[in-house]
């Protein structure tokens, strides 16, 4: 009887919650464990993967809370950056699996060429999440990265502002790649999240997993 009540309850509360729900909604991020990796493996592994970059001294935290693990400055992982970008070795990492295993192939499938060069907004910045001012931004560890673009040989252009929601190959390829890295990093925001993230995808491998893809 008393469980009859409370699978009752439970319904009705049920019920109570989807009458009130906003008609989009957004799962809450769920908390993941950060990578362990020794970093010596780690500039091992980028190197074998083809990998052009600088080991930096880490940053101790500073006054704002933001600092950076073993960095590397990224020239490219697998394919060049628009400019050289700080981040951990481990975010260089999943941005090389990432390249390899879901921007190249998605390319040669609607481009039929390769991506070469990746238009970037950056990396470790030292600053709060967007619309909240007292949360560190995976960015101020240099775990976070924004791409705005890609180029591709031929001069073919491909724009998150422009082209996300392009119902050609562009945005075909764009939210295939986004949905692609969400197999490779913790959270991946882009247009579809907010105002805020109209003009990149915003991946990251820190402590909360979020799909937007
Ligand atoms: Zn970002």
């Amino acid at each position: 009887m008393h469980f009859i009540l409370r699978l009752l309850f439970v319904l009705g509360l049920g019920a109570l919650s989807v009458a009130c729900a906003p008609r989009v909604v957004t799962p809450p991020p769920v908390e993941v464990p950060p990578p362990v990796i020794a970093p010596q493996s780690c500039y091992d592994a980028l190197t074998q993967l083809g990998a052009k970059f600088e080991p930096r001294q880490s940053m101790p935290r500073n006054a704002q809370g933001c600092f950076i693990d073993e960095p590397v400055m990224l020239e490219q992982a697998t394919i060049p950056l628009s400019r050289p970008a700080l981040m951990t070795c481990p975010l260089a990492q999943a941005l090389a699996a990432f390249e390899r295993d879901v921007v190249q192939p998605a390319a040669r499938r609607h481009f039929n060429r390769p991506v070469a060069q990746i238009v970037h907004y950056g990396a470790y910045v030292c600053r709060a999440q967007t619309g909240r001012n007292d949360r560190l931004s995976e960015h101020g560890m240099g775990r976070a990265f924004d791409i705005g673009g890609f180029e591709l040989a031929g001069n073919i252009r491909i724009s998150v502002k422009d082209h996300w929601r392009e119902r050609g190959p562009r945005g075909a390829f764009l939210r295939e790649v986004a949905q692609g890295a969400c197999r490779h990093f913790n959270m991946v925001l882009t247009p579809k999240t907010d105002a805020a993230h109209h003009d990149h995808l915003h991946l990251d491998i820190g402590r909360w997993a979020r799909c937007d893809a």
